[in-house]
């Protein structure tokens, strides 16, 4: 008997936990954060104490109380008693937030498999973020087409592309036939040959069940969507077509975007300025083979923007430990303010402040690409727009979604043709339905026999 339960990724975008229990063995596909986690209960700096662990959580059940799955240290207090781990791994697709940031929970004595490049990721934002750490696993790695035995299941590993390198989906050999898991995927970026080619062994399996990523799954889409390759080609027509400064602001993990933005500022000889934490993950990306990005070190294109800090006057004791490496290729505001024209600056919202140093020229570009505003009334967008104005820029909005259209998605369950379909990372299941015969609508910690 084979079972399914979802804890997350239910109904909401995001936050995926997908326990499959196959004869005693249990094993959970990603155990991470939906984008709306908590929000009926914190909000701003009310926020769950470190110190009172999962405690501050199952006050309003904002996670599962599962038995053998949270550490000793989480659970201390709570009313659920620490036991022994009943699971015997849980396997990441990708390193996004809302696929593995409740790691942080998970009993360090049960091992988490990510891939190669997923692990880099993890460990790259726990040296540079103080809110980022995901525990001490074993880390078991894997690359596209292992498999790895756990127990009597068989779980195989499939590249895909998404909007961060190193995503996989999985094909999991079970006692009662193949479950696929999908991840986050898309068909229209860079490496969507990994995508189809997931597609194609997801088919060939024969799958008695398919969990599918549903994030674009809407009656129409208000936001718009381009391929990589069109949002290079928008940047570039905007870039090479003003002699002002160029601020880009995009998602620091989407590495199709940055090798977007870099390509634009070799080709308009201009200087691309990174931050210390985008340098750091570079470096730390170099160790993966199977990637290709430049090192931050040594390449002509690169400069790294340091914000004053303590003295102001950019010494290194200014800094933490790993932002000092690349003070070599260090730029400042003055030398920004200085280089307007031969510079395209990665600017994230939290960094605006930066730009009351810089002084951009009036008619200076601010690139947003990222998602659109989820609503009308999003207050940072607003925000966002009123800097922009302050400043006089011309604003642009260009990006590439991570997912899979609705069209798309459709086509992918009918052509993998799995007996059932379970829809997660999605807001709506029932749309879902009425496109593709074989859905099973899910509910939340229900058990599903297959
Ligand atoms: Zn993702």
């Amino acid at each position: 008997m084979v079972k399914l339960t979802f804890y997350g990724g239910v109904n909401e975008i995001g936050g995926n936990k997908i326990l499959l229990e196959d004869k005693g063995t249990k094993v959970f596909f990603d155990f991470g954060q939906s984008f709306t986690f908590g929000a009926d209960y914190y909000t701003g700096w009310l926020q769950p104490r470190g110190v009172n662990g999962l405690g501050d959580y199952f006050q309003f059940d904002l996670l599962p109380r599962i038995r053998g799955l949270y550490s000793k240290e989480q659970l201390a207090n709570t009313n659920l008693p620490y036991t022994e781990p009943e699971m015997s791994a849980i396997f990441v697709s990708h390193a996004h937030f809302d696929h593995i940031n409740h790691l942080q929970f998970i009993d360090p004595a049960i091992p988490v498999y990510t891939g190669v490049g997923t692990k880099l990721f993890m460990e790259s934002m726990e040296e540079t973020s103080s809110f980022c750490d995901y525990g001490e696993h074993t880390c078991n790695k894997f690359r596209t087409g292992d498999k790895i035995k756990i127990d009597g299941i068989t779980v195989e590993t499939i590249h895909v592309d998404h909007s961060i390198p190193a995503a996989y989906g999985f094909i999991i050999h079970t006692s009662a036939g193949p479950v696929i898991y999908t991840g986050d995927l898309r068909r229209h970026g860079p490496r969507k040959d990994l995508t189809e080619e997931f597609i194609e062994k997801a088919r060939a399996a024969e799958p008695i069940a398919l969990i599918t990523e549903g994030t674009r799954m809407a009656e129409t889409e208000k936001r718009q969507n381009y391929s990589e390759p069109q949002v290079r080609k928008l940047a570039d027509d905007v870039v090479s077509s003003t002699d002002k400064i160029v601020f880009a602001a995009h998602y620091s993990r989407d590495i199709d975007r940055f090798n977007s933005f870099y390509k634009v500022a070799k080709k308009n000889n201009r200087k691309l300025v990174i931050t210390p934490k985008t340098a750091f993950l570079l470096t730390k990306l170099l160790d993966d083979e199977h990637l290709t990005v430049p090192d931050p070190l040594k390449d002509d294109t690169i400069l790294v923007y340091y914000k004053r800090k303590k003295s102001a006057s950019y010494e290194e004791k200014d800094y933490f430990v790993w932002e000092r490496a690349f003070m070599d290729k260090i730029a400042t505001h003055e030398y920004v303010r200085k280089n307007q024209k031969n510079i395209i600056m990665d600017l994230d919202f939290f960094q605006f402040t930066e730009l009351i140093d810089i002084k951009p020229k009036a008619g200076s570009i601010f690139i947003h690409s990222m998602s659109e505003p989820f609503s009308e009334e999003d207050i940072a967008d607003e925000v966002m727009h009123n800097w922009v104005d302050n400043f006089k820029m011309q604003f642009h909005q260009m990006h590439a979604s991570g997912h899979m259209a609705k069209d798309q998605l459709v086509e992918m369950v009918n052509y993998i043709q799995p007996k059932q379909a379970f829809p997660v990372h999605t807001e709506n299941q029932q749309l879902f339905k009425t496109l593709c015969k074989t859905i099973q609508v899910v509910e939340k910690e229900k058990q599903y026999t297959l």
